[in-house]
């Protein structure tokens, strides 16, 4: 599942470095696809300074007359917007659509974000080609994010999507690559062996009176139980017992060194 199926669309960008920015940010979260509608200021100096090695991305963009000429192949198409419109449209915040991202390209369909001009954000006529709406909960008094600063908010709740995704399968390598005895939890049984040599000891090192049994046993229970205690623990917390045993008796005992 890669990236590249989600492009980012500037519509009629005035500041040349905004798109820098842009394409800076969208490297640093793994996107690598910008579409530039109508730009007023591109190629430019001001973009390469910004983009400050993200320069492949620039030099990749693809650039178009129209927002229709952006959107071609998409199968979502997502609008931001830093204020509310008069006519109410499903409205995602950055962290939802990080997840429908995801999910759009999961099934194999071609995501766009679209941002607007620096001044005058996207018209009403663009946004209403968009199926969802999202906007990033500003502080109402002081709502319009720099263009370049909303393209890192949503690039980076996608990656977060996006790693959320590919983190199963590498906790399934983890665990094959771990030893399984560490990862794997005791079972009942093994916990009721454990309980035993656990009370007899604490009663040859005197901490249990078996005639004043004072709810320890039944308080331990609850303590270990709360804990998930792997098959390596257990092995370590029943080598404690032994160790201890043999002191108490006064049997020789193993140095961990040994
Ligand atoms: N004066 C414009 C602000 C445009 S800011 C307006 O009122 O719409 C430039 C672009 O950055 C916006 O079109 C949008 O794409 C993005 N942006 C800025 N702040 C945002 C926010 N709070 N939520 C979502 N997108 C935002």
């Amino acid at each position: 599942m890669s990236l590249q199926s989600i492009r980012v669309v500037l519509v009629n960008t005035s500041h040349a470095g905004n798109i820098g920015g842009a394409a800076r940010a969208m490297k640093n979260m793994g996107l690598t696809r910008l579409v530039l509608v109508d730009p007023e200021d591109f190629p430019s100096p001001n973009a390469v300074a910004r983009a400050s090695g993200a320069t492949d991305i620039l030099d990749s963009a693809e650039i178009v007359a129209t927002l229709e000429e952006a959107l071609v192949g998409c199968s979502l198409v997502l609008g931001t917007s830093a204020r509310d419109r008069r006519i109410p449209w499903p409205l995602l915040d950055p962290r939802e659509t990080g997840t429908v991202c995801l999910e759009q390209i999961e099934r194999g369909g071609e995501v766009a974000l679209v941002f607007g001009r620096e001044y005058a954000g996207l018209t009403n006529e663009e946004l209403q080609r968009c199926q969802y709406h999202v906007h990033i909960p500003s502080d109402p008094d002081f709502s319009s994010l720099n263009l370049a600063a909303a393209v890192q908010v949503l690039a980076y709740e996608v990656r977060m999507a996006w790693l959320a995704a590919n983190d199963k399968p590498s906790k399934q390598e983890k665990l094959e690559t771990t030893s399984m005895l560490d990862t794997q939890p005791v079972t009942a049984d093994e916990l009721e062996h454990y309980y035993g040599h656990l009370e007899q000891t604490l009663v040859e090192i005197g901490f249990l009176d078996p005639q004043k049994p004072r709810h320890l046993m039944p308080r331990l229970r609850r303590l270990y139980g709360r804990s998930g205690i792997s098959k390596l623990e257990m092995n370590i917390l029943r080598g404690i017992l032994t160790e201890t045993q043999k002191a108490v008796r006064g049997e020789p005992h193993k140095r961990r060194s040994d």
